[in-house]
């Protein structure tokens, strides 16, 4: 029975067909109405993974400016739409002025056992208008504007809380490393947009986003699009190399097994540097010692600041690196698979894989 609900739920979040409740006030008004059927219809292009024709919804400037000019879609996952998993949205209040119908909804997922997960609040701004007028979003960033400031530092437009004092020579040590990273790779500048707050809930609402699940959590955090040259990231201020670096790697190296992994190796991850990374795992496998690296691949981490893959790859990374340079990862990342990795560069088995992983560890144990 429970495997056959987990199914069934399973079903039910991968083929959502939309399911959107009102639980606002009727008052006739023409402008609601047409925003909200707007709203839903917007909603509904994304059921089923479907993909809007985001001019349909969108200013024509939004459009020019980014390929993806709804800063409220991906903010829990960079592939996933928020609009296509959830399969509650609830529509829980309304505003209207002259020129805007500010919307507010709640993103849930109710399970089998009728547990409610929230995984958003968020804001929707539709241009009012109580005649036929084509309808359109204002972006929330748009709206927040005045609480945003931004700085050019170079190729990188900074946008961050008018609370913040811009940090420049924070801004400038990242640069170098962003030069660095060039001349090393070979790469030409990238002109990009990185908005910054000091918590994940500061830079949620500049977003449009009242809440966020894992918003909570006190950890420096980051979500990158290489598309629109674009990153969101928060609790680093102004130098989250992580970030830039998918920036510039992901359009070449996405679908490496290697690239992730890669990034964490080249500038560290959720605020720790690499070498504290292997620290962590160091002292994970001390603590899980039936851990078997050898599955690295699958393993599911119990230390939520260690993500194992990432680390482990990383690894690979810094080995290869640390003999050839640039030219040695140039060559790894081209490897469909892990398998490919071992066997090719190390002549390795998989059941092998554990004791040589546990070895190199060892070896650049720095605490
Ligand atoms: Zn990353």
């Amino acid at each position: 029975m429970k495997l056959y609900l987990s199914i069934a739920l399973l079903f039910f979040l991968t083929e959502v067909t939309g399911q959107v409740h009102c639980q606002y006030p009727k008052n006739n008004d023409k402008r609601i109405e047409n925003a909200v059927s707007f709203y839903k219809e917007y909603l509904d292009e994304f059921n089923n993974r479907g993909t809007p024709n985001y001019r349909d919804y969108w200013s024509e400037i939004d459009c020019k400016r980014r390929k993806i000019p709804d800063p409220i879609a991906f903010s829990i996952s960079s592939e996933v739409p928020l609009y296509s998993f959830i399969t509650e949205k609830t529509i829980f209040s309304v505003e209207v002025n002259a020129t805007v119908v500010h919307l507010k909804t709640l993103f849930s997922v109710v399970d089998s056992l009728d547990n409610v997960t929230v995984f958003a609040i968020t804001n929707h701004y539709i241009q009012s208008s109580d005649k036929g007028d084509a309808l359109h979003f204002i972006s929330p960033l748009e709206i927040n504007k005045s609480n945003i400031q931004t700085t050019r530092n170079h190729n990188i437009r900074y946008h961050y809380p008018k609370s913040i004092v811009f940090d420049k020579s924070k801004s400038d040590a990242m640069l170098l490393q962003i030069r660095n990273f060039e001349k090393e790779w070979g790469f030409e500048p990238i002109d990009f947009d990185y908005f910054f707050a000091e918590t994940q809930k500061n830079l949620a609402a500049m977003r449009g986003l009242d809440y966020v699940i894992g918003m909570q959590q006190n950890v420096p955090s980051g979500i990158s699009f290489p598309d629109d040259k674009l990153i969101y990231c928060s609790g680093y201020g102004e130098g989250y190399f992580h970030e830039v670096l998918h920036l510039y790697l992901n359009p070449l190296y996405e679908k490496s097994p290697i690239n992730h992994g890669m990034i964490y190796y080249l500038a560290g991850s959720i605020g720790y540097t690499f070498d504290e990374l292997i620290n962590r795992m160091n002292s994970y496998l001390l603590e899980y010692p039936e851990t078997n690296l050898s599955n690295f691949e699958k393993l599911e981490t119990r230390d939520n600041r260690l993500n194992i893959y990432n680390v482990i790859t990383g690894l690979v990374a810094k080995i290869v690196y640390e003999k050839e340079g640039v030219s040695g990862l140039q060559r790894i990342l081209k490897y469909k698979t892990m398998d490919e990795v071992f066997k090719s560069e190390f002549e390795l088995e998989k059941k092998e894989w554990d004791s040589f992983l546990r070895s190199i560890l060892k070896k650049y144990k720095t605490n």
